[in-house]
């Protein structure tokens, strides 16, 4: 029996009771965004009902309730990730722009010609073409650790990659294309042997698994809102808190500063030196209450569920010859999501198809053309699971495949 009351968790999700034609909504796409329960969506209906107001400036009282609540979401975020505190939190966009962040205030202004930043062959494109481009202009050079057959890294290869020269090395936690899980404390532990910092692109692994950034050792650490149950326009960048007190900040302006004259000006404390202009307020606030939604369900439960889906699809898919599946085999704890091609089907096609079962999945790249052309093929498609999903879903997806392949024979 499962674990999760899944029937009560779909209750708290409106858009699920969708329906397209006759067919209710089968959505499987969410390693691109999850879903948003009724209490995420309340807490944005209330802000904006009970308690807007700009934020740190406004000593009237809607101004002090929304910069408390919106400051308290911080401390609820650190809490969440294991954080020292909110100092370590900064909001964010998404991602994206918690790694371009750190590209721009510490890798503009700290590497040069001579110094490597290493990534893996299966980086988003939100890491690849940061650092690639960062690498670009200051001269540094960026190296790649292999993936195995089954789409792990090379860990003989990284411990070869990086060395003294290396002072980034950045990775994603959990491939979005593959689901593997990547051993990032043993990469943290690599970097720091040799006096690189470590980013890890957690946007796959926090919504869906018990995240502790202080036992991974990460200097820094990425995620969105948008995948955990939290709205789009808010994500994270955690950095360690000396790291972001010796560092640049990326975005100058309002807020960030605490003296300004004509010829100079001095920044404000952590987190909100990194946190030009009126931030996202609702969006922050909506994060908090998304991290206390998923901490009612277990994020452990989370994981499992996850994982037990996935064996799932791929027990089903192994059902068909023609069906290639991409990552870790059955058996192997994974994400929660498995890419696929059906022989002779274009991936586009098989996305098309589906969605006239009313079954959401992706098709493309996923932002990572490198190692699709590593994999060389020039597209997958991918089904990913989150708490609200079932094996009978699964069996939709399946059938709905079954019928593709035909149309196609
Ligand atoms: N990294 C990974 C591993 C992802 O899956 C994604 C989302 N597709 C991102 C980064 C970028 O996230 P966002 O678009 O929210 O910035």
């Amino acid at each position: 029996p499962d674990i999760l009351d899944i029937e009560a968790i779909r209750a708290d999700f409106p858009i699920l009771e969708r329906e397209f034609g006759d067919q209710q909504l089968v959505y499987l796409d969410n390693a691109a965004t999850t879903q948003t329960p009724d209490q995420v969506i309340d807490t944005i209906a209330d802000y904006y009902r009970e308690m807007n107001a700009n934020v740190h400036r406004g000593l009237h009282q809607l101004s002090q309730e929304a910069s408390i609540a919106y400051e308290e979401a911080h401390d609820r975020v650190a809490e969440f990730i294991g954080a020292g505190g909110r100092e370590e939190v900064i909001f964010t966009k998404n991602t994206t722009e918690s790694m371009n962040t750190v590209a721009y205030a510490w890798g503009l202004n700290e590497l040069g010609p001579g110094d490597e930043v290493v990534l893996t062959e299966m980086e988003h494109h939100a890491s690849l073409v940061t650092w690639q481009q960062i690498a670009k202009r200051t001269g540094a050079e960026v190296k790649y650790i292999r993936i195995d057959e089954d789409g792990r890294l090379d860990m003989d290869h990284a411990r070869e990659l990086i060395t003294d020269d290396t002072e980034m090395v950045s990775v994603v936690h959990v491939s979005n294309v593959l689901g593997t899980i990547n051993p990032v404390e043993e990469l943290a532990d690599i970097a720091h042997d040799h006096d690189s910092y470590i980013f890890v692109d957690g946007a796959q692994a926090v919504p869906n698994r018990p995240v502790d950034v202080e036992a991974i050792d990460a200097d820094f650490y990425a995620f969105s809102g948008h995948k955990m149950c939290g709205p789009t326009g808010i994500g994270v960048l955690y950095g360690k808190q000396h790291i972001l007190e010796e560092m640049e900040p990326y975005l100058y302006g309002g807020d960030m500063i605490t003296k300004v004259t004509f010829e100079d000006a001095t920044w404000n404390e952590l987190p909100w030196k990194y946190e030009a202009g009126t931030p996202i307020i609702a969006g922050g606030i909506a994060l908090a209450e998304a991290a206390d939604y998923l901490d009612d369900i277990g994020m452990e439960n989370v994981e499992r569920h996850e994982n037990e889906l996935a064996q799932y699809a791929l027990d089903r898919f192994a059902e068909f010859d023609d069906i290639e599946v991409f990552g870790p085999p059955a058996g192997e704890h994974r994400g929660g999501l498995v890419s696929f091609n059906v022989e002779g089907v274009h991936a586009h096609d098989l996305s098309e198809i589906l969605n006239d079962y009313a079954v959401a999945v992706r098709a493309g790249d996923h932002c990572t053309q490198p190692l699709h052309d590593k994999l060389g093929v020039a597209a997958t498609a991918r089904a990913s699971f989150y708490i609200y999903n079932t094996k009978s879903e699964i069996d939709t997806l399946v059938e709905a495949l079954d019928d593709a392949r035909q149309l196609f024979a």
